[in-house]
């Protein structure tokens, strides 16, 4: 990655491999400049990679471990803070490369923003053919946020926007303008509130799809993800998360994020525990 630079702030649990070895990179994207509410999600990556730590490697829902798995652990990308338009580019650029080079990437923010540039990238190479399944509190389907196009809250519908034929379904949401649900109701698929039981209503349709997965951590309910910037009341249990990744065990997850995890709102560092047991089970599961 020539023209693309990262910071070494510890590695994911067993993530030791190579560049060239690994077939599973993790990359930290540390950008939170279009947050809305409360910043900090650039510590998530490294505070989820700490936390990891603390983990076993061994899943005993799955039976598997980290061991068996070739993961390499980047570090964090170095962007030019503030500058969203660039750092955007960066982060498709990584993801050109992650892809060009026939590895799955798992991406840490940071905001909800990053997302834009993974799927660029991702869109490029599989067009209509990708299933996007998104977890989040809120919509993230507005046009516009306080007259900025490219925002954490607008996310989802910008990436509609480079594809208009993808296939894009939506998990726990409970936050959002009238227009947006509006939106979706023409555009997407949009489950309310629930993640589980909807997700196990199209596991049938996607099962033989390519599908990135895009994670919003205040997809939780606060009590179990309070260090996030935009906590929403009334989301799902970590033990519904954790269900809600082994329900796609062995489908064709070619990448995914966890976003908006951000330490300083946390309590305790349950959210960053709770991101890297979710990340854990993720890798198990599907890569
Ligand atoms: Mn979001
Ligand atoms: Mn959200």
């Amino acid at each position: 990655m020539k023209d693309l630079n990262f910071i070494d702030t510890g590695k994911f649990l067993k993530a030791d491999k190579n560049y060239e070895e690994a077939d599973i990179i993790i990359v930290g994207i540390p950008m939170d400049y279009s947050v809305s509410f409360k910043p900090g999600t650039r510590f998530g990556p490294s505070s989820i990679r700490q936390a990891s730590y603390g983990l076993e490697t061994y899943s005993v829902y799955l039976k598997r471990r980290l061991e068996d798995k070739k993961m390499c652990d980047m570090g964090d990308l170095v962007l030019p803070y503030g500058n969203v338009q660039k750092s955007l580019e960066l982060i498709e650029k990584t993801a050109d490369k992650i892809i060009k080079d026939g590895k799955k990437g798992i991406f840490l923010g940071g905001e909800h923003l990053i997302t834009y540039g993974i799927l660029k990238s991702y869109l490029k190479k599989y067009r209509e053919n990708l299933v996007i399944l998104h977890f989040d509190a809120h919509t993230d389907l507005r046009e516009e946020f306080f007259g900025e196009i490219y925002s954490h809250a607008t996310v989802l519908r910008k990436v509609w926007e480079l594809n208009p034929k993808v296939r894009m379904y939506h998990f726990g949401i409970r936050s959002g303008e009238e227009d947006e649900f509006e939106f979706a109701k023409n555009h997407t698929k949009m489950f309310l509130y629930e993640v589980v039981e909807p997700l196990k209503s199209i596991l049938e349709d996607i099962k033989e799809d390519y599908i990135y997965i895009t994670f919003d951590i205040d997809v939780l309910d606060p009590a179990f993800a309070p260090g996030t910037g935009t906590p929403e009341p009334g989301g799902i249990t970590s033990k519904e998360a954790l269900e809600t990744f082994h329900l796609l065990k062995d489908f064709k997850i070619v990448g995914m994020d966890i976003v908006e995890v951000s330490p300083s709102h946390d309590v305790s560092g349950i959210t960053s525990m709770l991101a890297a047991k979710l990340l854990r089970e993720a890798i198990l599961s599907f890569f």
